[in-house]
């Protein structure tokens, strides 16, 4: 199995949970790159302690001002993020933030429909748009030929509680406003890889696991998947896809989910 391998990454919401978790596991690996760029919307923060404290220690870490439901936020994390890599490319976008409002059906409202898909679904999709002449570079400036996570790729971190076939957990938290976002996501996800394969870019909707975060823990059961299991799982898992599998929806293991 080929071993991932990325001169540079951005992770969106890397200062907390499963996006602080790659931020980790990046830098934990035998070659890391050359650059990890962590978006975080609130960079001096109480919240993005434990990210500054990494960055402090470790000059590969960018710390990147991010809010993803605001396009000029993206427009100039972009600029930043072509500045530092001077003339070469983003191997790896990982659209990792995300919110998720715990409501019952009854009591979804327009705001919480409307903050929970520009967060989890635009973001992603406006992200992708800003990136890509710079996951292009990275393709072109690649020597191999197929599609791969360590030539150009777009992470859309998903969920099993978008899939309308399964419709996981339902009976533990409906989250209406979530589920819709995701499925919309996995929609997002096939439309990216039919558009940017010619460009050499894979794209692929990814379900972290049930994973002890904030998030995870919010319908009040402790998840059986720890940050570093999920982290290391998707890593694995990142490493082995190719042009078969761009435009799919897998798990942390590895696993196709059904749409
Ligand atoms: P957390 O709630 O622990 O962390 C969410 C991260 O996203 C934080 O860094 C947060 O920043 C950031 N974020 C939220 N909104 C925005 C925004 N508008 N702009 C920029 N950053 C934002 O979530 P997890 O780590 O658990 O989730 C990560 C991903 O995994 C999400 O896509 C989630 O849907 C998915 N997932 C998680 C599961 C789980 O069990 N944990 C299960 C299935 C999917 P801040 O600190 O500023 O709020």
């Amino acid at each position: 199995m080929a071993e991932l391998s990325v001169r540079s990454v951005l992770v969106t919401g890397a200062n907390r949970g499963i996006g602080l978790g790659f931020v980790q596991h990046f830098l934990r690996m035998p070659k890391p790159p050359q650059w990890i760029f962590a978006g975080c919307r609130d960079p001096k923060g109480q919240r993005a302690k434990e990210l500054q404290n990494l960055a402090s220690k470790h000059p590969n870490i960018i710390i990147i001002p991010l809010e993803v439901s605001d396009p000029a936020s993206i427009k100039a994390a972009a600029a930043k993020v072509g500045e530092h890599l001077g003339g070469s490319g983003l191997n790896l976008l990982i659209n990792n933030a995300a919110i998720l409002k715990v409501r019952t059906l009854d009591a979804e409202t327009l705001e919480d429909m409307s903050e929970v898909y520009t967060t989890n679904t635009i973001g992603p999709l406006l992200m992708a748009q800003a990136f890509l002449p710079l996951l292009k570079k990275a393709a072109q400036g690649s020597p191999s030929s197929g599609l791969s996570c360590s030539k150009a790729a777009i992470v859309n971190i998903s969920s099993n509680g978008g899939s309308i076939s399964s419709l996981y957990a339902w009976e533990i938290i409906q989250s209406t406003s979530y589920r819709c976002s995701k499925a919309a996501l996995n929609m997002l996800s096939k439309c990216q890889s039919l558009a940017y394969k010619e460009h050499g870019i894979l794209c692929v909707a990814l379900h972290p696991g049930w994973v002890q975060t904030d998030m995870g823990n919010s319908p009040g059961q402790v998840p059986p998947t720890t940050v570093d299991e999920s982290v290391q799982g998707m890593l694995k898992v990142l490493s082995t896809l190719s042009e078969k599998e761009t435009g799919a929806f897998l798990d942390w293991e590895g696993k196709v989910i059904p749409w």
